[in-house]
């Protein structure tokens, strides 16, 4: 049905070109294009093996917009999937108007030298898409991703108002690491150590960096702390459900992860500018990434499991009703399906149903949108499908 780019060739990337080569019905073909050559090869000897479908793998800089061009240009594709890092995104963007390919994504843009998450620098692009009759589909993974479409669903299914979300994530894996984080490590601890924002009665309020905490009972976890966060989605969905009066995301960390962080965060190892260092500059953030384990690494021995969902209060048949969905995602499933953990996993599934939904024309606009935007159902079967299953639970004895 359609040949697609995928861009960035990590741990995200290993799971979307498997999930897509699964299905050659909607994916017929597939472009694998990265920074490093070698990472798009591993990834498509595995499906080679494993799916016996050839992978076209290129070499691209997605930070320069005329070889990005030039990738697109040679290959045709109709979707470019960018699973490189959110500073590539307006690069990519760019060289999808300028082709005319449609593009989606698992994170909004940030710029290299701030550590700021919002959607402003993307939303600038609606009328150029919609000028060119292009779609991009912004957050395609769990949260953002996910998490909006299980909001969209509660729109429509189970309440006529919502008036209340706390979105949770619990990552109870364990991959016997003293430290290391699940995805991206300059991502991961620029967005850990930002100030918590949550939105309440039509304004943000901030807090200090994970000041904030409470207990919470994850289904297929257990009781763990979480941590108040700021998280890009609160910033479209605040937007989008209407009547809403507060919104929250929350994330569990381990003791031993907070410490670590604390003494990496103490001694400058996380700061995103740069330091002489022996006559060259080093951005010390960028430095603790590369002696990190690789987050693709920790998945063979990675046990336990991911627990993500939405708590969502509000009116339903003018009763106070409180829901949580949610998905439970286990690490070692994830690895023996498609040798990813399952943070990878959960992120990319998404990015494959969001390109899906694109492709056979179920999510198909001009400009560019969040995902609570669309019908949520399509996308809610085919996670039932692809790998995260979910559920609803009634919370309702519980409102107070
Ligand atoms: P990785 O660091 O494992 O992979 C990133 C890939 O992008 C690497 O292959 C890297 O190349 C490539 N890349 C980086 N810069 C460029 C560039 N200039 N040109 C071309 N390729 C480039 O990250 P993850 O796979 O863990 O994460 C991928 C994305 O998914 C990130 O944007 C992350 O924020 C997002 N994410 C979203 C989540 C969600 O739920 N919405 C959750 C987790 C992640 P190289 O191999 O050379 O380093």
């Amino acid at each position: 049905m359609g040949k697609v780019l995928i861009i960035g060739a990590g741990g995200v990337s290993n799971v979307v070109v498997h999930k897509c080569a699964s299905l050659p019905d909607v994916f017929s073909e597939i472009i694998l294009a990265s920074r490093t050559l070698k990472k798009c090869q591993e990834i498509a000897e595995r499906i080679k093996n494993k799916y016996n479908r050839i992978i076209i793998t290129e070499q691209v800089d997605a930070d320069n917009v005329a070889q990005t061009v030039a990738l697109i240009r040679k290959h045709n594709p109709v979707l470019v999937i960018n699973v490189a890092l959110p500073y590539q995104d307006l690069n990519i963007m760019d060289a999808c108007l300028e082709t005319g390919v449609d593009y989606i994504d698992t994170a909004n843009y940030e710029p290299i030298d701030t550590a700021k998450f919002e959607y402003s620098w993307q939303w600038a692009y609606r009328d150029k898409f919609r000028n060119k009759n292009l779609m991009a589909l912004l957050g395609s993974g769990f949260d953002p991703g996910v998490t909006n479409v299980f909001c969209a669903y509660a729109r429509k299914h189970l309440f006529d108002e919502i008036h209340y979300v706390d979105i949770v994530d619990c990552n109870g894996g364990d991959h016997g690491k003293a430290f290391a984080t699940n995805f991206n490590p300059e991502i991961n601890i620029r967005e850990i150590t930002a100030r918590g924002r949550y939105w309440e009665n039509g304004e943000w309020k901030s807090t200090d960096p994970l000041s904030v905490k409470q207990d919470f009972d994850f289904p297929g976890v257990g009781v763990r702390k979480m941590y108040l966060m700021y998280h890009e989605e609160l910033e479209s969905l605040s937007m989008n459900i209407k009547g809403l009066k507060r919104m929250r995301f929350w994330m569990t960390f381990g003791e031993e992860y907070l410490t670590h962080l604390r003494v990496l965060q103490n001694v400058g190892m996380t700061r995103i500018d740069e330091v002489e260092y022996q006559g060259q500059k080093i951005v010390p953030l960028q430095f603790l990434k590369a002696v990190l384990p690789d987050p693709g690494s920790l998945a063979e021995n990675y046990t336990g499991k991911t627990s993500i969902g939405c708590v969502i209060e509000g009116l339903k048949d003018g009763k106070q009703v409180r829901k949580f969905i949610y998905n439970i995602c286990d690490h070692a499933e994830t690895y023996k399906e498609v040798g990813s953990q399952a943070v990878s996993y959960t992120t990319g599934v998404p990015a494959m149903i969001g390109a899906k939904m694109m492709l056979t024309g179920k999510w198909k606009q001009a400009g560019v949108y969040n995902m609570e935007e669309f019908d949520p159902d399509p996308f809610m079967d085919d996670l039932n499908k692809y790998g995260l299953p979910w559920k609803v639970e009634d919370w309702s004895s519980l409102v107070k």
